[in-house]
């Protein structure tokens, strides 16, 4: 079954293949707070995101993986794009990346900046599980992770 490859705009299909020949982040944390790994059957693309929290702030994230151009430079963009900001922003980036895929045709929440990149793969539907399932990942490091939140230890305070 081939593949369908999305049109895609000339600068963001630069900006991919950049990302894709160059993935930032790949460096593996020595000691992180939460990892996942995920893996795109339709593709056969895989995912593996660590990443350290510093009181609700990703202070550091580390995305490595194999497969297509779109879900390794999906993989780099999104680790560039949440690193340094809090868990709660990478989440709502996460559901504006979501529903860029399911609305392509849509303004892209301004949010989003460079990763409108990928606006033109929604409207291909057996890719766009490439180009989310990064997000994915890091949904699940998310919700494996606290956040930086220690319950059981308040006495930093
Ligand atoms: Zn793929």
């Amino acid at each position: 079954m081939p593949v369908p490859e999305p049109e895609l705009d000339e600068l963001y299909r630069e900006l991919i293949l950049d990302h894709y020949r160059s993935p930032r982040h790949r460096q593996p944390l020595a000691h992180p707070d939460a990892r996942a790994e995920g893996y795109n059957p339709l593709c056969g693309d895989e995912i593996e995101v660590e990443i350290d929290f510093d009181d609700g702030v990703i202070s550091d994230v580390s995305c490595r993986g194999r497969g297509c151009s779109i879900s390794q430079a999906s993989g780099s963009m999104m680790a560039a794009a949440v690193k340094g900001h809090t868990v709660e922003e990478a989440r709502s980036l996460t559901a504006a990346f979501k529903e860029m895929m399911i609305n392509p045709d849509a303004e892209p929440s301004e949010a989003l900046g460079d990763l409108e990149a990928f606006q033109g793969v929604g409207r291909f539907p057996v890719r766009v599980k490439c180009a989310t399932l990064a997000w994915h990942v890091l949904g699940e490091g998310l919700a494996s992770g606290d956040g930086g939140d220690h319950p059981q230890g308040e006495n930093h305070a």
